[in-house]
């Protein structure tokens, strides 16, 4: 399932690419600015703000949505039976479905329509959420991809068992690979996953020649100091092979949404961080011998 096809984008790669947005992640990063990428199945966003109350999803999903509350809507989205009768629903837009089941036909088709774009560098970047968590439909995609010579990148928190990223490596171009935290309490506290399990892979994808980039979110009151960063430096400089690292700093974009979703944003800290404030960064990475960006 994939919530977004973002088509011309000059980010996330070289040249003019597709990215493709995919559903469902194994960690929950506390800031992450796409919280209706976490879960695998279909998100209800609700803008109260924007609502009518026209009262067509009530009908469409009686079980489910009650135009009874005092402030607009009350959904109770874990028993929404049937989500796709809710989709283009709303006139107003106040109520919108995120996730779409597209099959790898499908999603090669919205592809091709941009090969003219490629040139000699574009491509596809697969995203999420999670790719590597998708299981036997993205080694189908980086396959058909692979043959018909479409340069494929990767943004991945690796957090999934090895065997999964084995199978994509030979078909993807670059790795784009977050790396968080190196300290393991910190790392599950703040995004409920394995340290550990990422750093071992990350190991692996180069040892197996992979061309991987390290991309550093920095997140304040997470890992936003000269010593927490260094020590992720310092562990990407004993991996031979990694000559690239991107510091992508901590945006409050997503915040939003976590209302509209019915989540609460617990993450302690809305302060963005300005990119200047990466330059000691930037400096230590490249002291240790590392190309640097700061953004995607
Ligand atoms: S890994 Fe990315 S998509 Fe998954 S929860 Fe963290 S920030 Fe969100």
């Amino acid at each position: 399932m994939i919530f977004n096809i973002q088509r011309y984008s000059t980010h996330d790669g070289d040249g003019i690419r597709t990215l493709i947005f995919y559903k469902g992640c194994p960690l929950r990063c506390q800031w992450c600015s796409n919280p209706e990428s976490q879960s695998f199945g279909h998100s209800i966003l609700y803008d109260r703000k924007s609502c009518k109350n026209f009262g067509d999803c009530a009908l469409a999903a009686p079980e489910a949505i009650s135009r009874a509350g005092k402030n607009g809507l009350e959904i109770k989205r874990e028993l929404v039976a049937e989500p796709e009768k809710l989709r283009d629903l709303c006139a107003s837009r106040a109520l919108t479905l995120s996730g779409e089941s597209k099959s790898v036909d499908e999603l090669l088709t919205e592809i091709e329509k941009d090969l003219p774009f490629y040139r000699k560098d574009g491509g596809v970047t697969l995203s999420g959420g999670e790719p590597l968590a998708q299981g036997k439909e993205l080694v189908l995609l980086l396959q058909r991809l692979h043959e018909r010579r479409i340069s494929t990148n990767m943004e991945t928190s690796l957090h999934v068992k090895w065997e999964m990223v084995e199978r994509s490596v030979g078909l993807v171009r670059t790795f784009l690979v977050d790396l968080k935290h190196t300290d393991p309490v910190k790392f599950r506290y703040y995004t409920k996953g394995d340290a550990g399990l990422v750093m071992e892979n990350l190991e692996k994808l180069a040892y197996f020649g992979a061309n991987v980039v390290v991309r550093i979110p920095v997140i304040p009151g997470f890992n936003h100091s000269e010593e927490e960063i260094q020590q992720m430096v310092d562990f990407v400089s004993t991996i031979k092979g990694i000559k690239e690292i991107h510091f992508l700093p901590y945006h409050t974009f997503g915040v939003e949404k976590y209302r509209m979703l019915g989540m609460e944003y617990i993450f302690d800290n809305t302060v963005q961080v300005e990119e200047e404030e990466l330059l000691p960064y930037i400096q230590y990475a490249q002291s240790q011998g590392f190309t640097t960006k700061t953004g995607g």
